[in-house]
């Protein structure tokens, strides 16, 4: 027997059907001799429905009232789930993130989880009974008020809430199989992986990969806790992410079988790049314009500098950063054009990312260069590139992206000859 913490997405819990799917799935786990908590997330794409109601009273809505309106999205599927599992004759109770003790700190929005105190869980869970946990939000204590997570929140929940109470694992419920060599949406033959290190998962996560939040990966590392990626409209293995060596791949029992070089290849198409042309080329420039960048609150990607022009002593500074903050960026560079003294700026929400992961590149040479000729051979032009130790982007045009993904992921072997990768649901909203 275990105690098991099951997270269901939007599209598992879109209609009163699925709701009633989720509600059998719950109990046959209980019905197995486990001890189930459940996370949901809002059905469908009520958060967005909410988002654009909001928008249509006022279009710049007060925080605090965004995340109580956000919180109800939640309240709604965790509410009748509880009713669905109670018809099948097992007792389920509902509790928003506030009752099941998710704290978080006061950040509207984006807040951030600082502490789980779960005993009313604990209580439902003694009893027998199955305990529902809205997803998405807790609530900040000096305020007293609710705050939602961040979009795609309920994982990091169900994460938190695992960690918290010493779950054997987190199985997070989505609308496909596992987690894949990449997003099944634009490469159908994409290959679901079995397992994939917390490292791995980071940078797929960090770079566009939507299939967990990156916060709640960044929550599984620290605590160590198991996440199982499955779905939850088939009963096949999905993919786990941990630590834990494959017992498969024991390297006495079978030396030809080697871990894979490539994790995987991401893609995000949420950037902007800005450049900053004729800069100065002396000491300071740089640093004021990343200084002005970061008194704004905006976060930076990747950052490129021009070799300066010997005549004229003028560089050129690029750098990526969400879109959602340029106009922010943009404003506060203006601001300050005349003290930087730069020539203008040039704003390109065109471009798209493309991440290649794998924990086998750091000893495996020649990686990037079939990453750069895959590119060439594809066509696709190169505008940026940056890497970690595990992982190798670069920035496209945002119109050739999903070719660039395709071609990379041919050319790193990762194709699927089996059947192709099945997207269950979801709008893609
Ligand atoms: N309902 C929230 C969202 O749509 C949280 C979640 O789905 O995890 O972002
Ligand atoms: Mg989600």
């Amino acid at each position: 027997m275990a105690l098991i913490v099951q997270k269901y997405g939007g599209s598992s819990v879109a209609d009163a059907t699925s709701i009633k799917r989720v509600a059998k799935r719950v109990t046959e786990a209980k019905k197995a001799g486990h001890d189930v908590v459940v996370v949901v997330s809002a059905m469908g794409d009520t958060t967005d429905e909410l988002i654009d109601l909001a928008q249509q009273v006022t279009p710049l809505p007060p925080q605090r009232e965004m995340d109580i309106l956000l919180t109800a999205g939640e309240r709604i599927s965790m509410s009748l789930l509880a009713m669905a599992i109670n018809n099948l004759g097992v007792e389920a109770k509902s509790f928003t993130g506030q009752q099941a003790g998710v704290i978080t700190d006061e950040v509207y929005g984006k807040a951030r989880i600082i502490d789980v105190s779960p005993s009313r869980i604990r209580d439902t869970v003694a009893r027998g009974e199955v305990a529902i946990v809205a997803g998405f939000q807790g609530v900040n204590p000096s305020t007293n008020d609710v705050t939602t997570l961040g979009r795609g929140g309920s994982d990091t929940t169900a994460v938190a809430l695992a960690a918290s109470l010493k779950a054997d694992v987190c199985e997070i419920y989505t609308d496909v199989d596992g987690v894949f060599t990449a997003d099944p949406r634009i490469v159908p033959n994409a290959r679901k992986l079995d397992r994939i290190s917390y490292d791995e998962m980071l940078e797929m996560a960090a770079s566009g990969a939507k299939v967990l939040m990156l916060r709640c990966v960044e929550y599984a590392r620290r605590y160590e806790v198991p996440v199982h990626v499955r779905s939850s409209f088939s009963t096949h293995t999905g993919t786990l992410v941990t630590n834990e060596p494959d017992p498969d791949l024991d390297s006495e029992k079978d030396t030809t079988m080697e871990q894979p070089i490539i994790a995987g290849v991401a893609h995000d198409r949420s950037e902007a790049k800005i450049t900053v042309v004729g800069v100065p080329d002396v000491p300071g420039k740089a640093a004021r314009i990343f200084e002005v960048v970061a008194a704004a609150g905006v976060n930076l990607d990747m950052i490129v500098q021009n070799v300066s022009a010997a005549a004229t002593g003028l560089t050129d500074i690029s750098f990526t950063l969400p879109a959602t903050d340029g106009a922010t960026a943009t404003q506060a560079l203006t601001a300050h054009q005349p003290d930087i003294g730069f020539q203008s700026l040039q704003y390109d929400d065109a471009i798209g990312k493309l991440s290649l992961i794998g924990a086998g590149m750091k000893s495996h040479p020649g990686v990037s260069a079939r990453l750069f000729a895959a590119l060439s051979e594809a066509g696709i032009n190169i505008e940026m590139i940056s890497t970690s130790e595990i992982r190798i982007s670069v920035v496209t045009r945002a119109d050739s992206l999903d070719d660039a993904v395709r071609a990379v992921h041919t050319a790193f072997e990762l194709d699927s000859e089996q059947d192709e990768a099945v997207v269950y649901g979801g709008t893609g909203r």
